[in-house]
C-alpha cells in the first residue's frame, strides 16, 4: 500500500487599489501595459512604498488562518532574472513572512481534518507574457499586484483532500474579502508538490512538483496523474525514472511531462530588502484586524447543522455564498422557522438568481419580507405554493409580499363563517344530492369544488371539507 503526501503553495492576488510597492492602480483590465508606473518596470534609481492595505488585508488572512504572527515583518528579495520580472527579483518575505504555523480545518466526505499550514507571505506578481510564433510580448499590468503565497505542510493525503483544501482557503478569501479569488482571471494558481510513503511512513519516491495550475480541476487532474505515474514507475522497476524535479501537467493528455530536475535548480539568493523598512505589528492592530474577521464557512455549517437542524447538503449551499449565508441569517434573527427559510432560500430564491445571474443583495425582496412571506404560509394565510408566485411577483415588479398577495387576491378564507354560510346555502339548493350521498354516490366533492368556484380557489381546503362534512351530517 502507498500513502500519497501532498504539499500546496497557493498564490492569490490581493485585492486592493493600488499595487503592493506602486501607484499603479490593480484592477482587472482588457488592454495591455495600462496599470503600469515606474516601479513596476523597474526602472533604476525609483523606490518602492509598501501598500498598507495590502499588508492589512495578509495580516487578516494570516490570522484566519490560525497563524502566528511575528512582531516585526520583513521584506526580503529573491534573486533571479525572467522577462517578466523587470526588475531581476521579486519582494517577498523569507525571513519574517505575515504568519507561520496555522492552520485550516477542511471537511471530506462527512470527515473533519485539519490541514497545517507552513506560512504566509506576501509578495507580488509578476508581469505576463505572451508568446506568439517568433516573438513575445509582455504585459505589465499584473507586474507588482499584490500576491499572498499560501504554503501548507505535506499533510494533503488524496487529490480529493487538496481539492476541498483550494476550495475552502477560496471561500476564506471570499469571505475576508481579501482576494475575488478569480481562478478565470489567474488570480488564485496552485503548485503542487507531490510524492509517496510506504506503509512504515517512509518516503519512497522524490518530491515532484508541478507549478501554476489554474484550475482547481487541473489540480486534481495533476496528481491522480502524477501518483499514477510514480506508482507505474515503482512497480515496473523504472526508478531511473523517479527523480526530484519540476514537471508540467498538460490538458490535453492528461499527463505530466519533464521539465527541469532538481541539478538545474535556481539559487534565488535571498537577501533583506534595503528599500523597505521592517513593519511592527502591535496588539491594538491584530485585535482590530481579528474583530473584522466574519464567522467563516466551517464554522457555520457546524452551527448550521447543531443549532438549526439543517443538512450538512443544505447547510454547504447556503454557506457558499457570503452574501446568502449572512441573509439566511437575517431571517433567523427576525424570528423565522430556519428549516422553512433554508428551503425557501436554497431552492426557490438561489434557482431564481442563477437563473438571471443575480446576486441575492440586489433581489427586492429584503430578508424582513420573506420572513413575513413564510409567516403568511405557516398562518395558512397563503399556500406554498402560492408563495412561489408571490416571490416572482415581489421581485419582479418591486412590491411587498403583503401588497402582491392583496392585488392578487391570493388571501386565503380562513373564516369558518364565511365558508359554512356558502355551505349551508349550497346543501339548501340540492337535497337531491345529499340523498344521493346517503345512497352511497359521492357527491362530496362536488360541493367542495362548488365552495372554491365561489370564493375563486380562496376556501381554505381543510376547512371546507371539514364544514361540508360536518353540515352533511348535521340532515
Ligand atoms: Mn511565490
Amino acid at each position: 500500500m502507498y500513502k500519497v503526501v501532498i504539499g500546496l503553495e497557493v498564490h492569490c492576488e490581493v485585492k486592493t487599489n493600488s499595487k503592493n510597492f506602486s501607484y499603479a492602480k490593480n484592477t482587472y483590465s482588457e488592454y495591455p501595459n495600462e496599470n503600469v508606473d515606474t516601479v513596476d518596470i523597474g526602472l533604476p534609481g525609483v523606490l518602492p512604498i509598501a501598500n498598507k492595505g495590502a499588508f492589512e488585508k495578509s495580516l487578516k488572512m494570516a490570522l484566519a488562518l490560525n497563524c502566528k504572527t511575528p512582531d516585526i515583518v520583513m521584506f526580503d528579495r529573491k534573486n533571479y532574472y525572467y522577462p517578466d520580472l523587470p526588475k531581476g527579483y521579486q519582494i517577498t518575505q523569507e525571513t519574517k513572512p505575515v504568519g507561520v504555523n496555522g492552520y485550516v480545518m477542511i471537511n471530506v466526505g462527512g470527515e473533519d481534518k485539519k490541514i497545517y499550514i507552513n506560512n504566509i507571505h506576501l509578495e507580488e506578481d509578476t508581469a505576463s507574457l505572451d508568446h506568439f510564433g517568433t516573438y513575445s510580448l509582455i504585459d505589465y499590468n499584473r507586474a507588482g499586484v499584490p500576491l499572498l503565497e499560501t504554503v501548507t505542510e505535506p499533510c494533503i493525503n488524496s487529490a480529493e483532500e487538496a481539492l476541498t483544501f483550494l476550495e475552502t482557503l477560496k471561500g476564506i478569501f471570499l469571505y475576508t474579502d481579501v482576494s475575488e479569488a478569480r481562478t478565470d482571471r489567474g488570480q488564485m494558481r496552485c503548485d503542487v508538490n507531490v510524492n509517496l510513503k510506504n506503509e512504515a511512513d517512509e518516503y519512497i519516491t522524490p518530491k515532484v512538483e508541478m507549478k501554476n495550475i489554474n484550475s482547481f480541476n487541473n489540480v486534481k487532474l495533476a496528481i491522480e496523474s502524477e501518483v499514477k505515474r510514480q506508482i507505474e514507475c515503482l512497480e515496473n522497476g523504472n526508478t531511473s525514472e523517479l527523480i526530484q524535479e519540476t514537471r508540467r501537467f498538460d490538458e490535453q493528455t492528461l499527463k505530466t511531462y519533464r521539465m527541469r530536475s532538481k541539478a538545474d535548480a535556481v539559487d534565488y539568493k535571498y537577501y533583506i530588502e534595503p528599500n523597505i523598512p521592517p513593519i511592527k505589528i502591535d496588539d491594538e492592530l491584530i485585535k482590530n484586524i481579528k474583530s473584522e474577521i466574519p464567522m467563516l464557512q466551517f464554522e457555520r455549517i457546524e452551527k448550521y447543522m447543531k443549532d438549526y437542524g439543517l443538512s450538512r447538503y443544505d447547510s454547504e449551499i447556503l454557506v457558499k455564498d457570503k452574501k446568502v449565508s449572512d441573509y439566511f441569517e437575517e431571517t433567523i434573527k427576525l424570528g423565522v422557522n430556519a428549516k422553512s427559510s433554508s428551503n425557501f432560500i436554497t431552492t426557490i430564491i438561489l434557482g431564481y438568481l442563477n437563473k438571471n445571474e443575480l446576486s441575492i443583495d440586489t433581489i427586492y425582496l429584503t430578508p424582513k419580507m420573506l420572513v413575513e412571506l413564510i409567516n403568511m404560509v405557516d398562518a395558512g394565510e397563503i399556500s406554498s405554493k402560492q408563495s412561489k408566485e408571490v416571490f416572482f411577483k415581489c421581485v419582479e415588479d418591486k412590491k411587498e409580499p403583503k401588497t402582491v398577495v392583496k392585488e392578487l387576491g391570493l388571501t386565503q378564507i380562513t373564516d369558518d363563517k364565511t365558508i359554512r354560510d356558502i355551505a349551508v346555502k349550497l346543501l339548501d339548493e340540492r337535497p337531491d344530492l345529499i340523498e344521493d350521498h346517503r345512497k352511497g354516490k359521492n357527491t362530496f366533492d362536488y360541493f367542495v369544488g362548488q365552495i372554491m368556484k365561489q370564493t375563486r380557489g380562496k376556501a381554505n381546503p381543510t376547512l371546507t371539507r371539514d364544514i361540508i362534512n360536518e353540515e352533511m351530517n348535521k340532515r
